[in-house]
């Protein structure tokens, strides 16, 4: 997107509510490969992003979205709510004094073992090796044609590929093929840990912002995998460890979650019904789209913004 605050604007609609996906907000932009999608974007953007949905916009919490859609009432005009999906850290030190300016309380959803042992997701480990591997060729045969690692663009393009295949294929483990591709990468230098893409969350902080209620919590699995893909039994471990984390950590009750990915193939009954179980009233997707008031708890559409 060329413009993002405009962008984000012109998607605001007078009787439905837009609710806007980010993950991080960092104060500059300094990798080459790391962060190339922008799923951080700069805090000067970020700035403008708020003022420009400002300008014509009401901002909700997660919490009025909610029982404005149970009572029926009517939503206020071009209404929008601001989510945050994963656990980094910058959501907390750099995204919240910024949404605090605007009066605005976001809703964070973490991944529970990211809070915990501060990992990286299996997409992070893979860019952030990319980055730093030595030239190779690379031969996969899940890949279309050879690569050979060399220029930005070639490192950009296995990693388009490798997204896109693991995403798809069920019978993958993301972690195992992760931690496989960078063996085979032969890569000497360890990548740089970095404070603002790396970091996650601590328990610390988000009993922080609970508290203060200047965001609002929720959920979005233990490990981050993608829930339509995990058997019953691991698909109840990664609901229940998740949210017993938040109760016993973070003294969260928490009725919010979000779906890992959320695209169309990424979640289904068996996991809504699960969520459920837990407590859980309102799951958003990261299915394109605005909501109307009719619109199911557990279907929300959302706008990618970062
Ligand atoms: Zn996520």
């Amino acid at each position: 997107v060329e413009n993002l605050p405009t962008y984000l604007a012109s998607r605001l609609k007078e009787s439905e509510v837009a609710i806007y996906l980010f993950h991080g907000v960092i104060p500059a932009h300094q990798t080459r490969i790391r962060n190339y999608n922008r799923k951080h974007i700069e805090i000067d953007l970020f700035n403008l992003c708020l003022k420009s949905l400002m300008r014509i916009g009401n901002p909700l919490s997660m919490n009025e979205l909610i029982s404005i859609f149970k009572s029926n009432l009517s939503l206020p005009k071009n209404s929008f709510v601001i989510t945050f999906d994963d656990g980094f850290e910058n959501n907390y030190s750099v995204a919240m004094p910024v949404l605090v300016d605007y009066k605005i309380q976001p809703t964070i959803y973490v991944s529970t073992n990211f809070i915990e042992t501060g990992a990286q997701s299996w997409t992070d480990m893979i860019e952030a090796a990319i980055e730093v591997a030595p030239t190779t060729e690379l031969d996969f045969n899940w890949l279309d044609s050879k690569i050979v690692l060399s220029s930005d663009e070639s490192r950009l393009h296995f990693l388009r590929q490798v997204r896109s295949y693991v995403k798809k294929n069920p019978e993958i483990d993301p972690y195992i093929f992760a931690t496989e591709l960078i063996a085979d990468l032969d890569t000497q230098k360890l990548p740089r840990y970095d404070e603002f893409l790396d970091k996650k969350l601590s328990w610390a902080q988000v009993r922080d912002l609970h508290s203060s209620g200047t965001a609002c919590i929720g959920g979005h699995g233990h490990t981050h995998r993608i829930m339509s893909f995990l058997s019953p039994g691991n698909l109840k471990l990664e609901i229940e460890t998740s949210i017993s984390l938040l109760k016993e950590r973070a003294g969260i009750n928490s009725a919010h979650y979000s779906y890992p990915e959320g695209l169309v193939h990424c979640f289904n009954d068996q996991v809504i019904c699960e969520l459920k179980r837990f407590g859980i009233t309102c799951c958003p997707t990261a299915i394109d789209g605005t909501n109307q008031i009719s619109n199911d708890l557990f279907h929300l559409r959302r706008i990618m913004a970062s």
